[in-house]
């Protein structure tokens, strides 16, 4: 969920800068411009001036006049980390609303002291001492100095943008026929979104496929597309899929599809134009890396042997790139939890559960908005580590825990376990 303004009032812009992790001071803010996003840049504002908040964090103030529209923004950052090094951009989504449709007024937490006698409040008190503020401030610090970096995937709901009811869904029965690379048994394709990631795919039943000598097989669940009857070769392709690659990540990709016979292939191509496909092996070669905004085109072309040869299958092909210099999340363990107990041989100490904490998550993307669901963790999300000696092993997040004690989101803690080989986790999730 992106951040919100509000029509004829001013809103605080924040971003961050890292460095190998940690927060810091860039040489030079060159340019902070407002953006209109949906008709594709037009500026709207700017240049803003850029103010110091903490170390490694800015803002900027964004006085939205009563002549800006309701629709999506976005402010964008050119900055540069050392004096010899080229300049980076980064982009933001601002939601702008009229002032109608916003929620109930809160009171102003800038407010340090209210006037008259208001010890007795505790509400006012927590609120004119700034509480929750302060609590945020020290856990976010702890957490920069001493957290683990990891990757988080989370399931997509309803609500998540792009997503398209998967084919395995079924009448009669909740499993599909075979284990489902689609939606992961999610229901809803892509599945699981990667924080900090822009997820793009292109399935057997996304509507805007062009079908060449291939066809839809719905005889299985989930669907997917095979050869058409005598043909020995024939394409699907996927039509623009809009992506949005500011700073210009690396790409990874994941096509989930059965070859059956070691005769039969199955190739990949992409194109930016519709026009140059490429392998998409060449996906992050210099000139042909999909980078800003654009469409990509997706071509699959399959081929067997012999007609009367089984023909390949094709499911879903994933792309994915990082939307931020650090796309993860940092979690930290409070301390090990032990229970001790007298036993005849003396006393003992049991494990009570591997738990782990860490800010709401519009504490690692300022898009999302916080104080809102957007900003939990949910259950069944997975996490893998970046760094250290578990890199790359997988664990899933159970029993989660949401502090609200002060009227805001301040922290979330989860159990883990390890995800075991044969979960889908281990298995499928791209
Ligand atoms: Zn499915």
């Amino acid at each position: 969920m992106a951040v919100v303004g509000i029509i004829g009032q001013e809103r605080e812009l924040f971003v961050r800068f890292y460095e190998n992790g940690v927060l810091f001071n860039p040489f030079d803010i060159l340019d902070v411009n407002i953006y209109d996003a949906e008709t594709g840049g037009t500026l709207i504002a700017g240049p803003l001036t850029p103010q110091l908040v903490n170390v490694g964090q800015y803002k900027v103030i964004w006085d939205i006049p009563d002549t800006v529209v309701a629709g999506r923004y976005y402010h964008e950052w050119t900055w540069q980390a050392v004096a010899s090094i080229g300049t980076k951009t980064q982009r933001y989504i601002v939601d702008v609303v009229p002032p109608s449709i916003t929620t109930s007024p809160k009171r102003d937490t800038n407010c340090n002291l209210a006037v008259g006698w208001w010890g007795r409040d505790l509400q006012c008190r927590i609120e004119g001492e700034q509480i929750p503020c302060k609590i945020k401030t020290l856990l976010g610090d702890k957490l920069l100095s001493r957290g683990k970096d990891v990757y988080l995937w989370q399931q997509v709901t309803e609500s998540t943008a792009g997503v398209e009811i998967c084919s395995c869904v079924k009448d009669t029965t909740q499993r599909a026929d075979i284990t489902c690379s689609s939606c992961y048994g999610v229901k809803l394709i892509p599945g699981y979104i990667k924080f900090g990631h822009e997820t793009i795919f292109s399935s057997s039943t996304s509507s805007s496929l062009t079908l060449t000598n291939t066809e839809l097989n719905m005889d299985i669940k989930p669907y997917r597309i095979l050869l058409s009857p005598t043909q020995l070769t024939g394409t699907i392709e996927s039509g623009a899929i809009p992506y949005s690659n500011a700073i210009s990540a690396n790409w990874g990709y994941r096509l989930d599809a059965a070859n059956i016979l070691d005769t039969n292939s199955i190739n990949v191509e992409f194109s930016t134009n519709n026009i140059d496909f490429y392998p998409i092996s060449e996906l992050n070669d210099s000139g042909k890396i999909p980078i800003g905004t654009g469409n990509i085109y997706l071509r699959i072309t399959m081929a067997r042997a012999n007609a009367e040869d089984r023909s390949p299958e094709f499911e879903i092909i994933r792309l994915r790139h990082a939307n931020t210099e650090q796309p993860f999340i940092k979690i930290l363990r409070p301390q090990v939890s032990e229970f001790p107990s007298i036993m005849q041989y003396g006393r003992r100490s049991e494990f009570i559960g591997e738990r782990f904490w860490t800010m709401p998550l519009d504490f690692f993307d300022e898009n999302i908005q916080a104080d809102t669901p957007a900003a939990r963790i949910v259950e069944n999300s997975f996490y893998e580590r970046v760094t250290g000696i578990n890199v790359g092993n997988r664990f899933v997040t159970t029993k989660l825990n949401y502090n609200e004690e002060f009227g805001t989101f301040t922290e979330q803690s989860f159990e883990v376990r390890r995800v075991q080989p044969e979960e889908v986790y281990a298995r499928l999730v791209f």
